[in-house]
């Protein structure tokens, strides 16, 4: 019998799983995606996302199969070559070196491409699990009453994962205390000052009071498309500054998409409000330029899980269930790492599964070994992000004077020596 993998999640970390078990076309793994939503559209995923180079090179041996996602990840206008940090005033703090072949890409897009040929079952969503001794399988539970059975069982969903909270319960997803809004509005709305900053990649802008800004474009690839601009306000908040005010109560704010639909205009006339009060005029007339209706996102919490919680995934290690991405180590945003690391999860686990597939035992070794690069990798970017996250979201005069002059000192040693 082939051996069975279930994998609970179709996000990025789930689908790149099942894609590269496939391309394996290994007789002995059977593998099934089971996803809550309802369709491949059924949420608005409107977001885009930055893939480094690394990402793109673990994502090539799909593209034969999958030679959509091919086009949308080697054509140049989506690209990126540059990161930069500049003040208030688009004064350049520091110039980042980019690895090449990264690229921006639309989550609903990059979805698309990544279902081509696979079988997900939409509409279920996980509830639960039970280990059986008997027969040493994963028995799975769905909301809508049904079950299914797998030797494997993968939790590749997201951060508020509840494979995980069965799994490993000590994980929590914490409040870091900072508020975020997202949106994309058309590249014309630029003007050339910002043109010029972000022609080439992704500019972080860093302002007073803990306030900062995001933006990268997004150049028309289809026939009829638009070029955009995605920007990102975020600052020091708590959500019971905003829940009520600018949410409908009872929303599931904790959810990465959840996008509020009460009281846009007061949420747009706040970020325009904090984005003039702290920057040069021409980064709030973006913002202002944003169709509310369609592509404001948020306001959301950014959260991250905490390194010692994550360690406690080891011990005791895994048996048949494992945890991969998000689920197993979700953090914030502002490296831009999530859905890359998710992404170098799915691939080692592919490895693992399909190297140890017709035995048990060698099986279960690979992948506590798998579990462990998982967990050592995750910790690495929680420390990064959550640092970046303090750093750019500070105030005071060590962000007024210290920042800037650090960075000044960083950018001068990369030109020397990068
Ligand atoms: C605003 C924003 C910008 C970001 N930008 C970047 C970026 O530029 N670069 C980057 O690398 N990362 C970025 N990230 C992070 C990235 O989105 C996540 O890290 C990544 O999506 C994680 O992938 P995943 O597969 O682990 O989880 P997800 O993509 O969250 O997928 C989880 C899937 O599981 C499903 N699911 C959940 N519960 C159940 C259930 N009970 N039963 C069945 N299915 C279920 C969900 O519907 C979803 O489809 C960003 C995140 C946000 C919020």
């Amino acid at each position: 019998m082939p051996l069975r993998v279930a994998i609970i999640g179709g996000g990025i970390g789930g689908l790149v799983l099942a894609q590269l078990l496939r391309i394996r076309n290994n007789p002995d793994v059977l593998v099934q995606v089971f996803e809550r939503d309802a369709t491949a559209e059924a949420r608005d995923q409107g977001y885009y996302l930055g893939l480094t180079g690394e990402t793109v090179a673990l994502l090539q041996p799909t593209f034969e199969n999958l030679p959509k996602l091919a086009e949308l990840l080697k054509d140049s206008r989506s690209t990126y070559t540059a990161a930069r940090m500049v003040d208030a005033n688009h004064n350049i703090l520091v110039n980042f070196p980019v690895p090449a072949g990264g690229c921006f890409i639309n989550r609903v897009d990059l979805r698309q491409a990544l279902l081509q040929g696979l079988d997900v079952q939409w509409n279920k969503q996980f509830v639960s699990y039970s280990e059986s001794l008997e027969d040493g399988a994963v028995h799975i539970q769905f909301r809508d009453g049904s079950t299914a059975t797998a030797d494997i069982l993968v939790g590749a969903d997201g951060a508020n994962s509840p494979v995980r909270e069965q799994r490993a319960p000590a994980v929590r997803y914490n409040d870091l205390g900072v508020t975020t809004i997202a949106g994309v509005s058309p590249l014309e709305s630029a003007s050339p000052a910002i043109r010029t900053l972000v022609n080439d990649g992704l500019v972080r802008w860093l302002g007073p009071d803990g306030h900062t800004v995001m933006m990268f474009p997004v150049f028309a690839v289809k026939e009829g498309q638009q070029s955009q601009l995605m920007w990102v306000l975020s600052y020091p908040g708590q959500r019971a500054d905003w829940e009520g005010k600018f949410s409908g109560s009872g929303e599931d704010v904790t959810d990465e998409y959840s996008e509020s639909s009460h009281a846009r205009q007061a949420l747009m006339e706040d970020c325009v409000a904090r984005t003039q009060a702290r920057f040069a005029p021409d980064l709030a007339d973006i913002i202002r330029a944003t169709p509310t209706e369609v592509n404001l996102f948020g306001p959301r919490q950014i959260y991250s899980t905490e390194v010692a919680q994550v360690r406690t995934l080891l011990s005791p290690p895994c048996g048949r269930v494992i945890l991969l991405g998000d689920a197993a180590h979700a953090t914030t945003t502002h490296r831009g790492l999530g859905a890359n690391t998710a992404v170098a999860d799915a691939a080692d686990l592919a490895q693992s599964i399909a190297g140890a597939a017709g035995d048990s035992l060698a099986l279960i070794q690979a992948l506590q070994q798998y579990e462990k690069v998982m967990v050592a990798r995750g910790i690495k970017v929680i420390k990064e992000s959550v640092q970046v996250t303090g750093s750019i979201h500070s105030s005071g005069w060590s962000a007024t004077w210290i920042r800037p002059a650090f960075l000044r000192v960083i950018n001068v040693l990369i030109r020397l020596f990068v």
